[in-house]
């Protein structure tokens, strides 16, 4: 547990929350700046800032929790956005791992669209390019496990999310 996060804070019951679901591992809560009502959000007790540094099991367990409990409420909401904003570009505002869960009615004025980009064939073939290889040699390090990152890296990785990636482009 990080002192100086919240949602460390929420998901050990610290400061007052709202749980839905509870494991050792993971807490469901009530978002505490929801978008609706019945806005939640499923988090891992220990503190990850982003997806990418969190052991493969937890992600799956977290996943699987926020999918059972968003089907749960599939009965009372006519659809449902499951968000995970990760890295502070992706509109991340807090350094732990939390998927959203945000139940959807029509015309609820609620937005998340966005224009469709005319990209090349030129553009696309590049960037396919670009991707496989680094998905190549990230499916290679996770294979040997050769990575363990402590907390100091893990921290500027999310803060340099953004930036690392723009890095690998052309
Ligand atoms: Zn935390």
């Amino acid at each position: 547990m990080k002192q100086n996060c919240k949602q460390c804070h929420l998901a050990h019951g610290t400061v007052p929350s709202f749980p839905v679901y509870e494991d050792n591992d993971i807490v469901v809560l009530l978002c505490d700046e929801p978008s609706v009502s019945g806005h939640m959000v499923a988090i891992p007790k220990e503190h990850f800032p982003i997806l990418e540094v969190m052991p493969d099991p937890l992600a799956g367990k977290l996943f699987a929790a926020a999918t059972k409990v968003s089907s749960a409420l599939f009965e009372h909401a006519q659809g449902m956005n499951v968000i995970v904003q990760n890295g502070i570009s992706a509109g991340q505002d807090a350094a732990h791992v939390q998927i959203h869960l945000i139940p959807r009615a029509q015309n609820d004025n609620i937005n998340f669209n966005w224009m469709p980009k005319q990209l090349s064939e030129e553009e696309m073939n590049n960037a396919e390019f670009l991707l496989k290889e680094q998905a190549k040699s990230v499916f290679v390090e996770q294979e040997h496990q050769v990575h363990v990152l402590d907390e100091h890296q893990a921290e500027e990785i999310h803060e340099n999310f953004q930036v690392k990636r723009l890095r690998r482009m052309p």
